[in-house]
């Protein structure tokens, strides 16, 4: 089947299975605020001692604060793959590989079109949906950009602020160096249309903000879902004029502050336009901090390790729900949850249909949300590439391959293989330094068994990229 007809035929699925949005239930709307690269002790609500983060405390102390939220993947392609269709990335060929990690123009894949995103079981329902920000699930074709997975409108890039430099020098023949914003040559879009290239991305988180306040006035009599997908702080990093030499920590303080700045324009947007009251607003982080980048990266606090690792501090991020008179006031909660969960919890609340002909990874957060039941998730598989280096259960997790950071100085990662793997206590140890498995034999055997159980049902798709 093409790709046309596999599109028509979702459609048909989708509508089938969930009708037209009756007037009369109006479902809440969906914002989902994602940042690139922050770390999970990047936040003042998660414990940062400089950088100041005003309004995301005040969500976390309107809403609900997750110590335990991760991503499904600890780059950035893998972990929005799985974020938008609640599936491990390596069962919707986003997972990439041990030396290619994200997808980028010299590729010719992308998402595939057989994957159901939230954007396009949430537009069969009726809502309006809108990706501004980073995308990173296409190649250097236009078949997978957002526009192309359920999403009526995309104002942003199509992949990371340090992709579309190329080869270039420092100074260029413009004789821009790599300070100067427009040196990275990033392409911004408007749907599937260039508008500008380069594009000034000092201005982006700004410019990102006034679309996204934008869209939520123009939206207010429909039910919407906003995929708010930030650049930053990815490096290289740029703030405008009045968050630049602000922070206590720098440039990377500066960044960060912008975001929070962002985050509280959003929530005074939907206050305003008397949305707060219907619309479940959920901030997270794609993947942990870039260590590599030194000053430039963030902190993943007391967790070990960062972006491109399984350690905790690559995949666990910050997770903070927000929907006053829903859920609870400063809840703290302790349960396990993923981000690939806010795919079910969104089908959910939009009152729409899991799909049934697949498997998904995610599971419906809202017993978690609104205070009355547990987590439904109890396994986290934590996948590096294509090849699942560590699960965790309960409070235990097993590193079959302990994975190393993003980069290492320019020399080739190690991966290490250990058989009985190296089992943590992320309970008494959230740092992961003391290694207990001969301690544990019976968690040992019970993390084999779910692997088992894992790896019966996983028919790996072909890889994009
Ligand atoms: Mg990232």
């Amino acid at each position: 089947m093409n790709n046309s007809l596999v599109s028509r035929f979702l459609c048909l699925a989708l509508s089938g299975m969930a009708g037209v949005l009756q007037a009369t239930a109006r479902p809440p709307n969906i914002v989902i605020i994602l940042a690139d690269d922050l770390g999970y002790g990047d936040l003042g609500c998660y414990g940062h001692p400089t950088i100041r983060t005003p309004n995301l405390d005040r969500m976390a102390a309107e809403g609900m604060r997750f110590t335990d939220f991760y991503m499904a993947g600890c780059v950035c392609t893998p972990s929005r793959a799985a974020l938008l269709t609640g599936r491990l990335p390596i069962r919707n060929g986003m997972a990439g590989s041990h030396s290619t990690r994200v997808i980028g123009s010299r590729h010719t894949g992308g998402l595939p079109q057989s994957e159901i995103t939230i954007a396009r079981a949430l537009r069969a329902r009726g809502y309006a949906t809108m990706c501004i920000g980073k995308w990173h699930l296409a190649g250097g074709t236009p078949d997978a950009l957002p526009t192309r997975h359920g999403f009526d409108a995309f104002y942003g890039l199509r992949w990371s602020n340090d992709m579309e430099a190329g080869g270039k020098k420092s100074p260029d023949e413009a004789g821009r160096t790599r300070d100067d914003p427009l040196w990275w040559n990033c392409a911004l879009l408007r749907d599937e249309t260039i508008l500008e290239q380069p594009t000034d991305i000092r201005t982006l988180t700004a410019r990102y903000t006034q679309e996204a306040v934008r869209f939520i006035r123009a939206h207010k009599r429909r039910p919407f879902l906003l995929y708010l997908a930030h650049t930053y702080p990815h490096t290289p990093l740029f703030a405008t004029a009045r968050f630049q030499g602000q922070s206590p920590r720098g440039l990377y303080g500066d960044v960060v502050e912008e975001l929070d700045w962002s985050v509280g324009q959003v929530l005074e947007a939907l206050r305003r336009e008397r949305l707060d009251k219907n619309t479940l607003v959920f901030f997270t982080s794609d993947n942990g901090p870039w260590l590599q980048r030194k000053l430039d990266g963030g902190s993943a606090g007391l967790l070990r390790e960062g972006k491109g690792s399984t350690w905790e501090g690559g995949m666990r991020v910050p997770g903070i729900a927000w929907w006053p008179g829903k859920i609870p006031p400063g809840v703290v909660t302790r349960e396990l949850a993923c981000a690939m969960d806010l795919f079910n919890t969104s089908l959910k609340l939009a009152g729409t249909a899991i799909p049934g002909d697949r498997i998904l990874d995610g599971v419906d957060l809202s017993p978690v949300l609104f205070d009355n039941g547990k987590s439904l998730r109890e396994v986290m598989f934590y996948y590096r590439g294509d090849e699942l280096f560590a699960v965790r259960k309960g409070p235990f997790k097993a590193h079959f391959i302990p994975a190393p950071g993003y980069g290492s100085g320019g020399r080739a990662p190690v991966f290490e293989r250990h058989d009985p793997p190296l089992l943590f206590h992320l309970g008494r140890d959230p740092s992961e330094q003391f290694d207990v498995a001969h301690e544990h034999p019976e968690v040992l055997a019970e993390i084999a068994r779910e692997v088992e159980k894992h790896r019966a049902g996983l028919q790996p798709a072909p890889p994009q990229y």
